[in-house]
């Protein structure tokens, strides 16, 4: 066979040529704009060359800091179309850590959003390797700001050729992305993806058993375009010629409610949280979202009452998926198969919840205490994956060792696989309470506390105990109406049916709020120093 390299802008060219009559529906803080991909495909060719005319050479990495909309769509292609990397900064995430991520991926220039200026201009003195900014915004005049040398985004493209001819490696494994991912301890974790696992991984969410991404779709990706490149649904939809819908900045469940009824969305992205706020504002409101074929949701697990919510009472098809920043992120999803649909309504929820099957194309093994775990969705052991668009080192980074070994990605991501090989993830590896030498997860009984109707939110933690180890104590957030007025022994009795003895939980600890890091998920580790203290004290 001919041995044609996959790459990025080539996706964005078939878009031109088939779709240029299909639109991006844009929001930004001034409006909604609607560009033709034939537009698209122009603007970003006027990147491209001004990239190139601002000395961006092939292999430099160009830094984005920036919301879902089309100049982040256009960044998206345009970086990559000219040689250069697109790196995506998590503006979420601490001045320091943005500082740190800028300097070690040696960002040359940086595309910045308008209201992110200020946070950049905070680490300005410590960049070291930024040469330009660009600040992309609807006004006619740059805000003021005390960046320099900065250039605004649309009069550069006013200035850029129309005509350019994107640069294509000769190698499709040269990188086109890459993105940070925070550790648990220490600085982020670079991860570099490549044209060609750019140019796979759009192709699987297209598979009719995956995310079926299509010409027919209006996509919206609430997921962040600066995680884990808003799930490669940017890409699959410009390939594959679908309406894309981005929602801008600092958007509202409201809002999402909204774009989702005027702009007839079939198919939409994002965490557990979005949709529970979503959930809140279908109940409260009358949004029509028959338009909808999927939520697709990931980062982390779905609780089986959201699943719920959506499907029987808002008749709204929900698909729960699994992946990382190191893969993609796309790698597992869960559908039923197609003798699974006669089963009943509970059995199918069970499926439903889990996280699913591996997508092809990507490889898993399972590792427990003994070695690679049976497949009878008991058995507990730490996920490893590969496969062509799974990352293969931390870039620049000691930490590879412990992550890659043996051709083989170590999630950190402890599961069980049922005989039909559908994984769910019980936990990861660093939160799994490891009580009289057995295992137990944390995500089940956060689950199981989830579905009581006073509680908001429920993080189960470890605590070191002298003679089991550890053991589970339970973190919960009541529901405003509830608080006050229901007990632990209450919260308890409700969950203890649903488990072995063992597993339930020593203690509940009612809070205000579970602290969360800065893509929404439970900061498990500041829970656990706040109960060695606590465990201290105790025993004190
Ligand atoms: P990130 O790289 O920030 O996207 O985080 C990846 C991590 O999120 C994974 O290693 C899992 O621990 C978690 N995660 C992602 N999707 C799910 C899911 N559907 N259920 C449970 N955990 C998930």
């Amino acid at each position: 066979m001919q041995n044609v390299p996959l790459t990025v802008p080539s996706m964005l060219e078939h878009a031109e040529t088939y779709f240029s009559k299909k639109f991006v529906v844009s929001r930004t803080h001034s409006g909604i704009h609607r560009l033709s991909y034939a537009e698209i495909g122009q603007r970003t060719r006027r990147l491209a060359s001004i990239l190139n005319k601002l000395g961006v050479k092939k292999g430099d990495k160009v830094g984005t800091l920036a919301w879902n909309h089309h100049r982040h769509l256009e960044a998206y292609f345009g970086i990559p179309g000219m040689g250069g990397v697109l790196h995506t900064i998590n503006i979420r995430l601490s001045p320091n850590h943005i500082a740190y991520i800028i300097n070690h991926a040696e960002d040359r220039v940086l595309l910045i959003d308008p209201d992110i200026v200020p946070l950049v201009e905070k680490v300005r003195d410590e960049l070291t390797t930024v040469k330009a900014f660009i600040i992309m915004t609807d006004d006619n005049e740059l805000p003021q700001t005390t960046l320099f040398p900065v250039y605004h985004y649309e009069q550069l493209l006013s200035e850029g050729d129309s005509d350019f001819q994107f640069i294509k490696p000769d190698d499709e494994n040269e990188p086109a992305g890459m993105c940070y991912t925070s550790a648990t301890t220490g600085n982020p974790k670079g991860v570099v993806y490549s044209h060609r696992g750019i140019v796979l991984h759009t192709m699987a969410l297209g598979l009719a058993d995956s995310a079926a991404v299509s010409e027919s779709d209006v996509t919206l990706a609430i997921v962040p375009m600066f995680h884990a490149n808003a799930w490669g649904l940017p890409f699959a939809s410009v390939w594959f010629g679908s309406t894309q819908v981005l929602p801008g900045p600092q958007f509202t469940p409201q809002l999402i409610a909204e774009m989702i009824e005027r702009e007839k969305v079939t198919l939409t992205a994002g965490v557990p949280t979005i949709w529970l706020g979503l959930l809140r504002i279908l109940e409260q409101g009358n949004y029509d979202t028959r338009s909808l074929r999927a939520i697709l949701c990931g980062g982390s697990a779905a609780p089986k009452a959201l699943i719920k919510a959506f499907e029987t009472k808002h008749r709204i098809p929900f698909i729960h998926a699994y992946g990382m920043t190191e893969t993609s992120p796309l790698v597992v999803l869960s559908r039923l198969k197609s003798y699974q649909h006669d089963f009943s309504d509970d059995e199918k929820l069970e499926i439903r919840a889990k996280q699913g099957y591996i997508v092809p194309g990507v490889e898993m093994k399972v590792v427990g205490k003994d070695g690679e775990i049976q497949w009878n969705g008991e058995e507990m052991g730490e996920l490893l994956l590969r496969g062509p668009w799974i990352a293969d080192e931390y870039y620049r980074d000691e930490r590879s060792k412990d992550a890659f070994k043996d051709g083989w990605l170590h999630t950190g991501d402890v599961v069980t696989v049922d005989e039909e090989g559908a994984v769910k993830i019980v936990d990861r590896t660093k939160d799994v309470i490891k009580s009289g030498g057995e295992w137990i997860s944390s995500v089940d009984l956060e689950n199981a506390l989830m579905a009581h109707e006073a509680v908001f939110e429920a993080a189960v933690v470890a605590v070191p105990h002298a003679k089991w180890q550890e053991r589970p104590v339970a973190c919960v957030v009541l529901k405003d109406a509830f608080k006050n007025k229901v007990s632990k022994e209450e919260l308890l009795d409700f969950i203890t049916p649903q488990f072995a003895k063992w597993w339930i939980p020593d203690d509940v600890i009612f809070m205000d709020e579970i602290p969360k890091n800065s893509v929404g998920k439970f900061l498990k580790r500041a829970l656990r120093d706040q109960f060695k203290e606590w465990e201290e004290k105790q025993s004190s």
